[in-house]
């Protein structure tokens, strides 16, 4: 399966200079979103993950399936104020200002064995402040696994010695 076919490259999206890698025609299209979350499942399956942890937005896409597949539990990472009950946040640096991501107190158990989700690994923030947050509740991180690695942002050297699973890399 050839899976960069199924992304489209979209410049100067959402600004000036940014090479967007749009990943909707991938799920569009059955037979590339179903081996996409089949080669995530194989993984989760090696690091023995026993819940999945997905940023906002597109971490839920990927996410979901996987654990729907291995009959696990899904927990969403998401900006302040979307989660309704106690959180934990934690706070990062962007190129030009800071974000904060949040995490229901109760989402992960203390040593359960957690795999981090998402669509795309760029700097590494977004999974650097999300394997914070499993950590603060106790939990283990297993592994992440992204479908596209940005390899020039070098995102990797921010999830350090964890097991990564990329599909794609630009
Ligand atoms: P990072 O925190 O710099 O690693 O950026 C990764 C986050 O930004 C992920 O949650 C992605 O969904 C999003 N992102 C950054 N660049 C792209 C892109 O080109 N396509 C899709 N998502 C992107």
């Amino acid at each position: 399966m050839n899976l960069r076919e199924h992304i489209a490259i979209v410049e100067n999206f959402p600004k000036e200079g940014i090479s967007f890698k749009d990943i909707t025609p991938l799920m569009d299209n059955g037979n590339a979103f179903k081996y996409t979350v089949d080669q995530i499942v194989e993984f989760a399956k090696e690091v023995g993950a026993e819940i999945i942890v997905g940023p906002e937005a597109r971490g839920f896409i990927v996410g979901c399936p996987v654990a729907y597949a291995l009959g696990i539990g899904f927990a969403p990472v998401r900006k302040p104020g979307k989660l309704p009950r106690e959180v934990v946040s934690v706070e990062y640096d962007l190129e030009y200002g800071k974000n904060v991501l949040t995490m229901h107190k109760d989402a992960v158990s203390p040593g359960q064995k957690v795999l981090i989700i998402d669509d795309l690994l760029a700097t590494g923030g977004t999974v650097e402040a999300t394997i914070k947050l499993v950590e603060k509740l106790g939990g283990e991180v297993v592994g992440c696994a992204f479908i596209i690695e940005l390899t020039e942002l070098k995102g990797r050297e921010k999830i350090g010695n964890y097991p990564i699973k990329t599909l794609l890399q630009y």
